[in-house]
């Protein structure tokens, strides 16, 4: 069948939530796809449009508070769609202002409060200070990560979700706790733009992997059993909480 290796992809918001680059992931988890054998249908939602039948994979960027203003109704509308997705395993990735909302709630610098969906277990509130440069992560699944953050926002977790990493170098979630992004089951949030995934492989790897496990019950990368596939396929194996 034609489509037999289909991997559906949503992107969330490319109108209002994509910056420094993020639509970089989109253009790098195609490729991917397609090297390890996989046909990815791209799905772009923006506000106000329906969600396809089929999900595989959500990933969404980072935009300004204004952004973040433009489609938090939208996609707070959607919440119990995007729980089901992830009660199911569904692998996400979201980067920065989607991080934020994907998290119970962002309560800006000026005191305006955007709601999220919770799918993390994180807070946001809007700092005086931004924080700025490049950063290297340690994560016990993917190895080390390297990005770049950009954002006033500080994020701290709870007991619903672990962190992706440990920051060896920049701020990450907050200047102060030592830790970078969030992860519940397979949905994942990070303040890294980079973009990330052309930096980092093995975050791909990992939302290909899942994908295609839930789908088509096994993942065999085609493209060269690296390194970053094997370690993708293990961290695919962990179950969501
Ligand atoms: N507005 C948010 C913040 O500054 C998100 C910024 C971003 O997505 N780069 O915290």
């Amino acid at each position: 069948m034609a489509d037999q290796r289909e991997l559906v992809i949503v992107s969330l918001y490319p109108r209002d939530m994509n910056i420094y680059g993020d639509r970089g992931n989109l253009l790098a988890l195609t490729r991917r796809a397609r090297a390890h054998g996989f046909e990815p249908r791209v799905v772009e939602l923006n506000v106000g449009d329906e969600l396809p039948e089929h999900v595989d994979i959500v990933i969404g960027g980072g935009g300004q508070d204004s952004g973040q203003g433009r489609v938090s109704a939208d996609l707070v509308g959607r919440a119990g769609e995007f729980r089901e997705l992830a009660d199911a395993g569904t692998p996400m990735l979201v980067i920065c202002g989607l991080y934020q909302l994907f998290g119970h709630r962002f309560v800006t610098a000026s005191g305006a409060t955007l709601e999220g969906i919770g799918l993390l277990d994180v807070e946001t509130r809007g700092g005086e200070d931004r924080m700025i440069g490049n950063v290297v992560v340690e994560s016990a699944d993917f190895g080390e990560i390297i990005g770049y953050e950009n954002h006033s926002g500080n994020t701290v977790l709870g007991p619903g979700s672990e962190p992706l990493g440990r920051v060896i170098q920049g701020a990450g979630n907050n200047p102060t706790d030592g830790a970078e992004g969030a992860r519940t089951g397979n949905v994942l949030g990070s303040y890294l733009h980079g973009a990330l995934l052309p930096k980092n492989p093995a975050i791909s790897d990992f939302l290909i992997a899942t994908a295609a496990t839930r789908r088509y019950g096994s993942f065999k990368p085609l493209a060269g059993a690296d390194a970053t596939a094997d370690r993708a396929r293990a961290a695919a194996k962990r179950r969501p909480r």
